[in-house]
C-alpha cells in the first residue's frame, strides 16, 4: 500500500498534480489560525487546493451526535488528505469524541508527532532533541472493550493483532527511510505481557532485517519513558503502542516546551489527517493572539505526506527563521528577550516574508533527504493449525479459601480434562498458594487436557472437543458456581496461545 506519497521521480521533477485537500477551519481559535495556516502555504506554493469542510461544536449543537456533517464524510473520501483545525467539544453527555470517531472510521492507523527542541528560543533543558514518536492509533486498551464481571472486579481488553502491529512498526521504518532518520526504538513491556507486548516485540524483530541501514534497539517502556524524559536527544523515531504512545508523546512535547507548536498526523492505508497537538482555546478565540505554529507545522507534515517535501522544508524553514529573528505571538514572547510581540496574522506575514531563507542557529529541515516514499506490504495471513487444548473459567465466588473452592473443582475433572490451577488476579492460589495473597471474588480456574508428553518443556497437550468444554461447563452450573466468563486455550502451530498463572 502506498500511503498517498507521490513516488520520488514525480516528487524531484515537481510535476505540478494539485492535490485537493478537506479542510476544516474548527471553533474557537480555528479560523484564525486556518486562516494564517493558508495564507502561507499559498505564498510557499504549496500545489493544494482547499475543499472546506463543516465539522465541529455547530454540528454537535445541531442535534448531530457524532459532530460531523454527512456531506464532510463524503469531500473526506474524495480527497483522502484532511487539514483540521481544533474543535470545541461541547460540555455534557451524549456527544461522542470526533477525534475518537474519525481515527476509527478512517483506520487511521499511525498517529505521528515529531517534536523539535528550539532552543535557546523556545526554553528547554535538551537543546538538541529532535524525536519522531509514532503510536499505533485503533488497537491495544483504547478498543474500549470494558465489562463489571463479578461485585468487586471490572476488566479493560487489550487487543493487540499481528496485522496492526506489522502495519505500524513497517510504517515505522518506512517513515524513517522517507526522511533520512536513522534509528527506530521499539518500547514494549513484554516482560510483563509476553503475549501482547511480545507479539509487538517479535514482529518489530522481524521486520528489521529489512531495513539494514536503520540502527534498531528495543526498550522496556517504563526506563524508555524515563530515559525520553532525561535524555531525549538520544532518541530518533520511537514506535509502540496505543495507551504508551499517547504517554510518551505529551512527555516528549513537554519535555521540549512545545506542546503548543506541536503538529500531529493520523494516517491510515488510504486517508491521513493533519492537525495541532492543541485545542480550541476558546479564552483566546477571535482576539488575534493564537499561535497557528501547531496547525502550520501539522500542515508541513501534510506536505510531506503528499510529496511536497521541498515545500515543506521551504515554510519549515522560514517558520524557524521567525521565530530565530524574536517574532513571536503573546504565548511564546518572554518580557526581556529581544523578542517583538506580534498578532496571528503578523506572525503569519513575518513567515511569508521569510520564505526561502534559513535558520542560522536552529537546525534546517531537511525531509528531502529520504526518499519520500511509504510503502506498507499488505498483510499475508498463513495458515497455522489451531488446537484446543483446554479452557480458562471464570467464577465469581465469594469465598476467600482456595482450598474449598480447589477440592470441589478438583472432583470435576475427568481422565481427559482436569483441573490444572486457581488464579486470583492472575497469582496461583491453588494447589499450593501462598497463605498472603489477597483474593477477590474473581477466580480464574484454568482445566487441561492431559499432557502428551509430561516431560517435554514446555508441555505439548492432547487435542479436546468442545463438546467436552461446554459439558465441564455444565457440571459446574449443576454444582452451583457462577460462571462469568470462559477464555478457550490454543495452541497454534504447537506453540502455547496463553501465558502461565504467576508461580505456575
Ligand atoms: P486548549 O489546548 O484549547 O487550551 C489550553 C491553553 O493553551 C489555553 O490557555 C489556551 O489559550 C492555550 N492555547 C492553546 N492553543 C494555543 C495557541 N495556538 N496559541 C496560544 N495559546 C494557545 O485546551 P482546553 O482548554 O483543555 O480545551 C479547549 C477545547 O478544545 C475543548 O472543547 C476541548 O475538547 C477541545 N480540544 C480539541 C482538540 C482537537 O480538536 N484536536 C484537542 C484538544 C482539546
Amino acid at each position: 500500500m502506498q500511503l498517498g506519497i507521490k513516488s520520488s521521480r514525480e516528487q524531484r521533477s515537481g510535476t505540478e498534480q494539485i492535490t485537493k485537500v478537506a479542510v476544516a477551519q474548527g471553533d474557537g481559535i480555528g479560523p484564525e489560525i486556518m486562516k494564517a495556516t493558508l495564507a502561507i502555504l499559498k505564498a510557499a506554493g504549496a500545489r493544494i487546493e482547499p475543499e472546506f469542510i463543516e465539522l465541529g461544536e455547530r454540528v454537535y449543537l445541531a442535534g448531530n451526535s457524532a459532530g460531523i456533517a454527512e456531506e464532510s464524510w463524503e469531500v473526506i473520501k474524495r480527497n483522502k488528505v484532511i487539514l483540521k483545525a481544533p474543535i470545541t467539544t461541547p460540555q455534557g453527555k451524549g456527544y461522542k469524541s470526533l477525534n475518537v470517531t474519525l481515527r476509527k472510521s478512517l483506520g487511521l492507523f499511525a498517529n505521528v508527532r515529531p517534536v523539535r527542541a528550539l532552543d535557546p528560543f523556545v526554553a528547554t533543558g535538551h537543546p538538541t532533541m529532535d524525536v519522531v514518536i509514532i503510536r499505533e492509533n485503533e488497537e491495544d486498551l483504547y478498543a474500549g472493550i470494558e465489562h463489571q464481571q463479578t461485585q468487586d472486579v471490572v476488566q479493560c481488553l487489550k487487543l493487540i493483532t499481528r496485522p496492526g502491529c506489522e502495519k505500524i512498526i513497517r510504517y515505522a521504518f518506512e517513515y524513517a527511510r522517507a526522511y533520512g532518520r536513522k534509528k527506530v526504538t521499539c518500547m514494549v513491556k513484554d516482560n510483563i505481557m509476553k503475549l501482547t507486548d511480545g507479539l509487538f516485540h517479535q514482529v518489530f524483530q522481524e521486520i528489521a532485517p529489512e531495513y539494514p541501514e536503520i540502527e534498531t534497539e528495543v526498550q522496556i517502556i517504563d526506563i524508555g519513558a524515563a530515559r525520553l524524559a532525561a535524555h531525549p536527544e538520544r532518541y530518533d523515531v520511537v514506535v509502540t503502542s496505543n495507551l504508551y504512545g499517547d504517554i510518551i508523546s505529551d512527555i516528549v512535547a513537554e519535555v521540549a516546551g512545545s506542546v503548543g507548536l506541536a503538529g500531529s498526523a493520523n494516517v491510515g492505508k488510504e486517508i491521513a489527517l493533519f492537525e495541532a497537538i492543541h485545542g480550541s482555546a476558546p479564552d483566546i478565540a477571535g482576539r488575534e493572539m493564537a499561535n497557528p505554529s501547531g496547525l502550520l507545522n501539522a500542515a508541513v507534515m501534510m506536505l510531506a505526506h503528499i510529496g511536497q517535501s521541498e515545500i515543506a522544508d521551504k515554510i519549515k524553514n522560514a517558520w524557524l527563521a521567525t521565530i530565530e529573528d524574536g517574532i513571536a505571538t503573546a504565548d511564546i514572547y518572554r518580557a526581556g528577550q529581544r523578542q517583538q510581540k506580534v498578532g496571528t496574522q503578523a506572525f503569519a506575514e513575518a513567515i511569508i516574508e521569510r520564505l526561502g531563507s534559513q535558520p542560522q542557529q536552529l537546525k534546517a529541515s531537511r525531509m528531502t533527504l529520504g526518499n519520500g516514499l511509504i510503502n506498507i506490504k499488505a498483510y499475508e495471513r498463513p495458515a497455522v493449525r489451531k488446537t484446543l487444548v483446554g479452557v480458562d473459567v471464570f467464577l465469581d465466588w465469594p469465598g476467600s479459601d482456595p482450598q474449598i473452592i480447589g477440592q470441589q473443582l478438583d472432583q470435576l475433572g475427568d481422565a481427559k480434562m482436569k483441573l490444572k490451577m486457581i488464579t486470583n488476579r492472575g497469582v496461583k492460589v491453588y494447589p499450593k498458594g501462598q497463605a498472603y495473597t489477597y483474593c477477590t471474588d474473581h477466580w480464574r480456574c484454568r482445566f487441561i487436557a492431559t499432557e502428551v508428553a509430561p516431560q517435554a518443556s514446555p508441555p505439548m497437550y492432547r487435542e479436546i472437543t468442545f463438546e467436552r468444554l461446554l459439558s465441564l461447563l455444565s457440571k459446574l452450573h449443576q454444582a452451583g458456581f457462577d460462571v462469568i466468563k470462559t477464555e478457550n486455550l490454543y495452541e497454534f502451530g504447537g506453540r502455547r496461545g496463553f501465558s502461565l498463572g504467576q508461580g505456575e
